[in-house]
């Protein structure tokens, strides 16, 4: 579908489905009972949070008791970790890595100034984990390992089975942040191994402000929100539409997966290739054989990128500088200085996301007008014209 702007963000976040849409509609204008209401209307809301719930649990492969509703990734992430940490009080040791989403950093943080040891298991030049190094910090004091599957900047993947498998044998309890892979990847079965599991809706063209949690049926839970709705996991009246728009997409998901694996790999290496070739001192960060579909993370030597965003902006081309929610500000991604990207390639990267509502002649007429503003860039720049190109190897 040809749009007005070139959206190649879709990491960032998705339009909703049409599909999805319609499935919400009904709730957002004829049904408004409180599913928690014992007349037919709530009974009737009650029942459609119970589909996408199966919906949900469907596209995982896990049981629908074990799918939680909550109102963003970022949610169920806090909620996973604080409940490890409240169900294990003795054990204060927390893994995860340096190139997590900020949901899970920030609450590491916070964590670590009430006397948590928080390790932050590093990555390769490539965005790879070392997986003796996750073996190696696992000990008798570990409460929890939390790490990402893709990668929200450059779509690296960390291998998620094996992990699981690691966390299994060693009987610690694992929370896999599986916003990025979920309706990009196919689930492998070995995942559900894990005690949580992150998702959020809007990455997967169901709405924002939806969110869902795996609890693994053996794992010890205690709410982030107390209240009476999801059985006493999460209190709060159900957002009725957002969870049914959920479900909706949750249950496109296989053909997510298969639209991801052709048509959107095929426009992401399309527009990857098409850059290599025709700008000069360029170069993709992270592993290539082993990224989501969809994804790009590509540093221009010699530029800024938050100039890139401006002028491409002005040409309607929407991406990224590192992730949205650190974009604004100009100090360089941690996820590519933890990849060991120098402070000045990290700040001249670009991510592009692609998704399946992009066509193909619009996402190379986009790669042309990366060309433009990085010529533009560099021609008006001092550090491009002061100095010789960073190599970015
Ligand atoms: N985890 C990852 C890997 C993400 O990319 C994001 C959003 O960008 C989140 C968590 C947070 O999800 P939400 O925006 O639903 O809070």
């Amino acid at each position: 579908m040809t749009e007005d702007i070139l959206y190649f963000d879709n990491n960032a976040t998705t339009r909703i489905d049409p599909r999805v849409f319609e499935a919400m509609r009904p709730w957002l204008t004829e049904h408004y009972g409180n599913p928690s209401s014992a007349y037919s209307a709530g009974r009737k809301a009650h029942v459609a949070i119970e589909g996408a719930r199966r919906q949900v649990a469907g596209a995982l492969g896990s049981r629908e008791t074990e799918i939680v509703f909550t109102s963003c990734g970022t949610e169920s992430i806090n909620t996973a970790i604080l409940s490890a940490c409240s169900m294990d009080p003795d054990r204060r040791r927390i893994i995860t890595s340096a190139v997590e989403h900020s949901a899970t950093l920030k609450l590491c943080d916070h964590l670590a100034r009430r006397g948590y040891e928080i390790i932050h298991l590093g990555v390769s030049r490539e965005g790879m984990l070392d997986m003796d190094a996750l073996r190696d910090a696992i000990n008798s004091d570990t409460a929890l390992v939390s790490l990402l599957w893709a990668n929200n900047e450059t779509g690296v993947l960390f291998p998620a089975a094996e992990i699981a498998g690691i966390c299994r044998e060693r009987g610690v309890a694992l929370h896999l942040d599986a916003v990025q892979a979920f309706g990009k990847l196919p689930v492998p079965a070995e995942i559900l191994d894990a005690s949580f599991i992150s998702f959020s809706g809007h990455k997967i063209h169901a709405p924002k402000g939806v969110g869902a949690l795996y609890v693994n049926r053996r794992t010890r839970f205690t709410p982030l929100l107390r209240g009476s709705q999801e059985r006493g996991r999460r209190g709060g009246t159900e957002n009725v539409a957002s969870i049914v728009g959920m479900g909706a997409a949750a249950a496109l998901g296989g053909e997510l997966v298969a639209v991801e694996d052709t048509a959107v790999k095929e426009m992401r290496d399309a527009f990857e290739n098409r850059i290599l070739e025709t700008i000069p001192d360029c170069a993709v960060n992270g592993n290539r054989g082993h990224r989501l579909p969809n994804t790009t993370n590509l540093s221009f030597s010699g530029i800024e990128a938050e100039g890139a965003l401006l002028l491409l902006d002005e040409r309607g081309v929407c991406c990224s500088a590192g992730s949205a929610c650190t974009s604004g500000s100009v100090a360089p991604s941690h996820v590519l200085s933890a990849m060991g990207l120098p402070a000045e390639a990290a700040r001249a990267s670009l991510r592009f996301s692609f998704g399946r509502f992009n066509a193909m002649e619009d996402v190379l007429h986009g790669a042309s007008l990366v060309g433009e503003v990085i010529a533009r860039l560099r021609a008006e720049s001092p550090v491009a014209t002061a100095s010789a190109p960073v190599r970015f190897a």
